[in-house]
């Protein structure tokens, strides 16, 4: 079949390295003869596994002392819930920060559960951040929310907002672990691990700690953080293949020079298909304003900015004879679509920009 190079957006890559690790443990989990999906989460085993992989969010992200590291079940979609659940109680309000499908979405759940502000204007088209002067803040909201990248629209925060002392919370699912950030900043940082940091099934929760104990009545306690806190993230049965897979994930991250390698890495990768799109005279068409295009997921249009359907058609057939995979774009945007997660490899985003160039050189 030859080697497959896979851009899509999630469930994405794991590192080779990854899965050599696990094909060793897999039928025998730390020398205990048997699999870890049947070992019982309350064995000593298991806890040095909970302990061992929260240990490595904290080194990897320098998360401070005051802020716990929680292994929840439910999805990404889980906390659109949980977050409101967890933290609209102190004011009853909310502030929305909507720059795509996925913030779009978790603003509409947590209208559920309290009042939403929007702080940008309403559109329906997803190619900028506004500047921050024109945000319309709440100072009462009990939190701010945004999602740092937007995985099908292709936009990502290049810096960290300033709320002015209300709690930050961030959806990181698709640019986790993607480079530093100064977690201090945040009051919640929460991702589902299917993208950069695993397989689905695990979303992992960084929160301040002086943002527990403040849930709804009304908040089940599998999305409570206080709860799930108190219980070490072994409330009930834990996804426990799932965390080791990010595990060992974040172990790779660390072996391959850490988040600067990987931001160096995602900056190297991301330029190499812009350029492309830059220098194409319009042939290439990236809809995101330049600040803030995504380093992790880079949608384009091929023909015009709207898109010419054969030329699309054509490209995503060509590509998927070299075995560049999974790069047509969301059915909501359309279009082609690269994701360039950490286990994407330089080599694989240069087989694709060699592609393209070749493409736009038949075609144009
Ligand atoms: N947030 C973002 C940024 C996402 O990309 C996704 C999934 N693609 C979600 C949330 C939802 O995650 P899940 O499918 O795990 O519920």
């Amino acid at each position: 079949m030859g080697k497959i190079h896979n851009f899509g957006a999630g469930p994405a890559k794991l590192p080779e390295e990854v899965y050599d690790i696990l094909k060793d443990e897999f039928t025998n989990f730390d020398g205990t003869g048997i699999s870890i999906m049947e070992t019982s989460h309350r064995t000593p085993t298991y806890f040095k596994l909970n302990k061992e992989v929260q240990d490595v969010v904290r080194n990897l992200m320098n998360v401070p002392s005051n802020y716990k590291i929680l292994f929840l079940s439910g999805g990404g979609q889980g906390q659109f819930a949980g977050v409101p659940l967890n933290l609209i109680s102190r004011t009853g309000t909310a502030d929305y920060l909507v720059t795509g499908a996925w913030s779009a979405k978790a603003a509409k759940e947590a209208k559920k559960y309290g009042k939403v502000n929007m702080v940008l204007p309403p559109t329906d088209r997803y190619v900028d951040i506004p500047d921050q002067s024109t945000w319309n803040l709440d100072p009462n909201a009990s939190y701010v929310y945004i999602c740092t990248n937007e995985t099908i629209h292709g936009v990502e925060f290049d810096s960290i907002p300033d709320t002015k002392g209300v709690p930050l919370v961030a959806d990181m699912s698709s640019n986790f672990m993607s480079k530093k950030v100064d977690v201090s900043k945040f009051g919640v940082i929460y991702g589902g691990a299917q993208k950069n940091i695993g397989t689905a099934g695990v979303v992992l929760v960084i929160v301040r700690e002086d943002l527990l104990n403040q849930a709804l009545p009304i908040c089940p306690s599998i999305l409570d953080w206080t709860v799930n806190a108190k219980a070490d993230s072994i409330l009930n049965t834990p996804p426990m293949f799932a965390i080791l897979v990010m595990g060992r994930v974040l172990q790779w991250i660390v072996k391959k020079g850490g988040l600067d390698k990987m931001a160096e890495l995602a900056t190297k990768k991301s330029s190499l298909i812009y350029d492309i799109i830059e220098e194409s005279n319009g042939f290439y068409y990236a809809p995101v304003a330049k600040a803030v295009r995504s380093k992790m997921n880079i949608p384009f249009r091929i023909g015009s900015p709207t898109g010419d359907d054969a030329l699309e058609k054509e490209f995503l057939k060509g590509a998927e004879a070299l075995n560049l995979i999974q790069l047509k774009g969301h059915r909501d945007v359309g279009g082609i679509r690269a994701s360039t997660y950490n286990a994407v490899t330089l080599e694989e985003v240069q087989t694709l920009a060699n592609y393209m160039k070749e493409f736009y050189k038949k075609h144009a």
